[in-house]
Parts: C-alpha cells; structure tokens; sequence
C-alpha cells in the first residue's frame, strides 16, 4: 500500500548520524560517531534509580516531572547557571533535552516563522524545525575560533524572526560562546522581540573557557528558554531526561505540550537524576578534565595521520579537516574509514548550511572509555 507520507516528513531521513553509528555496530567497529556517551554512570546514580523501582515509582509523575527533582533543578540553575527560577512554575522536565526542545519550538512557532541558527549546527534541531514548517536562517561561524560576524548575524533578523537558537558549547564545532557574544545576542533578540533558546547540554564540559548562560545575563531575561539535561552530565544519554527552564507562561504551555507528546518522563530515572544532582563539584571537574585528556589524545592522533583537528573549547566532539584529493569527499572519507579501520565518524557535511563546507570534515566524538578511545587513536593511526 501506498503509505501517502505526510509532506513534512516526505524529505526526512534517517540522520548520518544514527546510519553511520548502527553500520559500525553491524561491523563490531569502534563508534566515534554517535554520541552515545558510553561510559558507566556514576554508582548514586544507579543505585537511586533502582531504589526508585523498588519503591514501586512506577507511574506517572506530575508533567512537569517530580518536585524533588525540580528543587534539584532550581537549585543547580541558581548555583551553577546564575538563573533563578521557581521550581513550581519555571520548570519543566522533559524526554530528553530534545523534548525540550520539541516542546519549546512547537510552543512558540507558526509555519512560515523565521528561527536564526548558527551553522555548523546539530542536524537534529533545524530536522525539528523544519518538521514544523518554520524557516531557519543561518549564521556562519568560522574554524578556527568559530566566530560569527556581527554584521551578519544583524542582518539575518527580519520581522519574521520568532527565536535565536544558542547552542554552547556547541555540537559539533565544540565553541563555548562568550559573554561578550551572548549579550549581543541577547540584544539583538530584544530588539526584534525573538525569544532565545539556548541549549545547554555540554554545560560541565569545558576545557577553560568559563560556560556562561544567556539566561543570567540582564539582556537575555524574560526572553531566554535555557534547556539541558542528564544524558551527558550523567552519562545516562539513554535514559531521556531533560528539562526546560522558562517564564512561568510558556513554561505552563511547553509543559502542557509535553504531557500530550509524553506525558512525563520515566519516574524512577527522574529519581537517579535527583541523587546525581547531589554530586560534588569535583564530580564535574573530574569529568570535564577526562573529556580534556582524551580531547588531548585524538588530537594528536588526528595530526598524526594528516588531519587538521578544530581543537574544541567545550563538549565531546571535534571536527577535523583533511586536505583536498585524500578522499572524494566527507561521506566517502567517512564509509573509507569505516570499512578500512573499523572506526565510525560522521561526514561534516550533515552539520553545516551549505553541506560544501563540511565535504572535507569529518566530527569524531570522544565520549568513550579509555581503552575503546585507546583502541579507536590505534585503528586510525593506520591510515597515516
Ligand atoms: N547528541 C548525540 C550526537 O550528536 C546523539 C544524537 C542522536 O543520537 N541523535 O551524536
């Protein structure tokens, strides 16, 4: 039968992504592809979550998640984000930071409204969007700093611009963006009355450069809809819980929205979540500083053999060019890889506004456990 797809999902695919990623467990190869964050979550955290099972947390909880979890939440945007928010009103837990996201834009977007991104962007936000209708503009961001022109960014606002995305640090280019930026950002949105949402995911990890949230700044508040989540802080990316911070009004609306899609997130992972939040900064550090050794190392593998890595100043991932005739172009570099040394990237063309300028890029993630990153540095210093 003729399945008569929906015209907005007649040109969705199946994200690089995710295909490069189930290619290399088909061939038991090393996924540096994927996000997935496969490394053990930290004991309390586990050991809540199974209490919590135990406990017979087992059905739904209130759609904005539960209130410890929400105190928790509250707390740690005051403490660690500078952004006080009320944990009855202001709060939202979510499937993941990209229910958060889902929840926020469809919350906040006609078809036809404009939303400016920065370019290169995670394929998954301007997918969402796209399946709502709205349109994305672009703004460039340059390696080897990823900085954006402020003349550019002016002119990408028009009269339809609904929201300005900020994700920082950034997947894929790994940018923290800077105070200084954020204000501006910030300033512009007020200006053209655009709501900001800013996504956060990558917040503890950071290689020196301090993570700032839009929503602290003056210029950003009663504007800015700041949502993160567990998965990376956690390395619990599979259990999918996420959270919305944002005026008591679009809060409500999102966290109606949510309860239609979802209904809640699961109730005993949103209790793990609440004893991970009771972990001591050194917690934190001591992630950031792992993520920092073997950023360290796949760099060095990657000079090693040729390719020009864009040391990251934030998150768990690193786009490395290589020169021009090596491979075709980044899908074939990506597929030779894959099949010579049994190591999966993602071609950089899935992250970029005009797919060209990621054609000799590829995005390796090192969120793995040593001896896998030990093993995938080996298989890739073969091609040198
Ligand atoms: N955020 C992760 C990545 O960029 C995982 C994404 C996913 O599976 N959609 O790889």
């Amino acid at each position: 039968m003729d399945p008569k797809f929906a015209d907005r999902v007649q040109s969705l695919q199946q994200s690089d992504i995710r295909r490069f990623s189930a290619w290399c467990a088909e061939i038991g190869g090393v996924n540096l592809s994927q996000g997935v964050c496969d490394q053990p979550a930290p004991d309390a955290v586990k050991e809540a979550a199974k209490r919590a099972i135990d406990d017979n947390h087992a059905i739904y909880t209130h759609m904005r998640g539960i209130p410890e979890l929400r105190r928790a939440i509250a707390d740690k945007m005051a403490s660690f984000n500078g952004i006080q928010c009320d944990p009855e009103t202001e709060v939202a837990v979510t499937v993941g930071t990209a229910g958060a996201f889902a929840c926020t834009a469809m919350t906040l977007l006609n078809p036809g409204d404009e939303v400016i991104v920065f370019s290169p962007y995670y394929s998954y936000h301007a997918n969402l969007l796209r399946l709502l209708g709205v349109e994305i503009v672009f703004v460039d961001t340059c390696p080897p700093d990823w900085r954006y022109d402020s003349e550019k960014l002016a002119s990408a606002f028009s009269d339809k611009t609904r929201m300005v995305l900020v994700n920082t640090p950034s997947n894929p280019s790994g940018k923290v963006f800077s105070e200084a930026e954020l204000r501006e950002i910030a300033i512009f949105a007020r200006k053209h009355d655009a709501w900001i949402v800013t996504d956060e995911i990558y917040e503890y990890i950071t290689y020196g450069k301090k993570h700032v949230s839009v929503g602290s700044l003056p210029e950003g508040e009663g504007r800015t809809i700041t949502i993160s989540g567990a998965s990376k802080s956690y390395a619990v990316t599979g259990w999918r819980v996420g959270y919305a911070i944002a005026p008591s009004v679009v809060c409500e609306k999102l966290s109606v929205v949510s309860d239609h899609l979802y209904i809640c997130a699961p109730s005993p992972l949103q209790h793990g979540i609440v004893a991970g939040m009771t972990l001591p900064e050194s917690y934190y550090q001591e992630m950031a500083e792992d993520y920092r050794v073997k950023r360290d190392m796949l760099a060095d593998t990657l000079r090693g053999i040729g390719f020009e890595p864009f040391v990251p100043e934030g998150s768990y991932y690193m786009l490395a060019g290589f020169e021009e005739g090596r491979y075709r172009d980044a899908t074939h570099a990506t597929e030779s890889i894959l099949e010579g040394v049994g190591v999966a990237t993602v071609p950089g063309r899935a992250f970029f506004r005009d797919p060209g300028d990621g054609e000799q890029q590829l995005r390796f993630c090192y969120a793995k456990k040593m001896a896998d990153l030990e093993d995938a540095c080996e298989r890739l210093r073969k091609l040198g």
